[in-house]
């Protein structure tokens, strides 16, 4: 049997923010699986920033999207029939084979994941990628000791949110900076200690207003003026957590960097990136910590869910845009 199936080809390499002609959304009839393979209907496929990325013709540290293929990407569906050992008609999965309705798949990066134990989609939020990204950057990176101030940029987003939650648990203080009112108040609902709207408040006032005496960490995940001023606010021997620079992922000519480098020398700082896939050693250890604090209460999500595989590029310039407040992810079929 076959059945027909939509997917996202990325079709020419966009130029600043993709446009709509830059994807095509094509339909493939999609068999049943052979030995070795299971078939996956997808529930909610995941749209990330370091997708940017792979739609450049760039080196970098995941290959470019290829085009005419169907790009990759998280998602999270149930199997559908299954002819890989270990995995069983209607378990949960969560795997790489995102931007289509239906996928076949060898095993290959597939984890089965519990629908008792949270909603599937947390599984691609704070149950997943973007929560172990903030983990292992709170924990591993940043290294947080108790009573450290720290700074969270995009903190209303899918990985912000969780780090800041995160900071908190570990007995720092969090400050969040975000880009609309109601994002910030759900930073001050989530526990925050500070929490101001980027647009409304230079980032330099608001940390000199909110952190008076400095930080001591600062979780970058947008880099450009942002981490500037953070650099102006970190006390000596201060962190910076170098996750991402989402302000920088459109731009079509280099920027310069931040203009007060020399702060890392006079004030002693580190400066550390990480990418989270370097880091699977450390994946049990998030596990245990992630399902304790679900259970708990103590790690709280929201998503901005859009409905319909059509809608997946304009949910991607979405996610650049600012437009998701938590994860921002695409309902492509039945989550049940
Ligand atoms: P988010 O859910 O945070 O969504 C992106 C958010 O970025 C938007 O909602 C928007 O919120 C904010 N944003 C967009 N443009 C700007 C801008 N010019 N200035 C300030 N904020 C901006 O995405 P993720 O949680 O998935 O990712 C967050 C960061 O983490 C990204 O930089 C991403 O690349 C990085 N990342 C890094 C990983 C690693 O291994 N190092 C792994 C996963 C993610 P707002 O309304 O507040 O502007």
């Amino acid at each position: 049997m076959s059945r027909t199936s939509r997917e996202w080809r990325l079709v020419a390499r966009p130029n600043g923010v993709p446009a709509d002609s830059d994807f095509e959304l094509a339909e493939v009839e999609v068999g049943d699986p052979e030995d070795g393979q299971i078939l996956v209907r997808n529930a909610f496929i995941s749209v990330d920033p370091y997708m940017r990325g792979r739609m450049s013709d760039r080196r970098s540290y995941v290959s470019p999207y290829r085009l005419g293929e169907p790009m990759l990407g998280g998602a999270v569906g149930r199997v559908a029939a299954s002819r890989l050992e270990g995995f069983a008609e209607d378990d949960w999965v969560v795997h790489g084979r995102g931007w289509r309705e239906w996928a076949l798949s060898d095993g290959r990066g597939v984890t089965k994941v519990d629908p008792l134990l949270a909603p599937l989609s947390a599984y691609l939020g704070a149950l997943g990628m973007p929560g172990f990204t903030a983990w292992v950057g709170i924990h591993d990176i940043g290294e947080l000791r108790e009573g450290d101030v720290v700074f969270v940029s995009a903190a209303a987003g899918a990985v912000g949110s969780a780090a800041g939650q995160m900071a908190r648990i570990r007995g720092a203080r969090a400050i969040g900076s975000a880009g609309t009112a109601e994002k910030v108040a759900w930073l001050r609902e989530l526990g925050f200690d500070g929490a101001f709207d980027y647009r409304e408040t230079p980032t330099r006032e608001a940390l000199r207003e909110l952190a008076p005496d400095g930080i001591d960490v600062y979780f970058d995940n947008v880099g450009g003026e942002t981490l500037e001023a953070a650099l102006g606010a970190l006390r000596e021997h201060g962190r910076v957590v170098a996750c991402g620079s989402i302000s920088r992922y459109n731009d079509t000519e280099a920027q310069p960097g931040p203009r007060n480098l020399q702060y890392v020398v006079t004030k002693r700082l580190r400066i550390q990136g990480f990418i989270v896939g370097d880091h699977s050693d450390r994946l049990p250890a998030f596990v245990a910590d992630a399902v304790t604090w679900v259970r708990d209460g103590r790690l709280r999500w929201r998503e901005t869910v859009v409905d319909g595989i059509e809608q997946a590029p304009e949910a991607f310039r979405g996610l650049l845009q600012g437009e998701n407040v938590g994860k921002m992810l695409v309902r492509v079929g039945p989550d049940s």
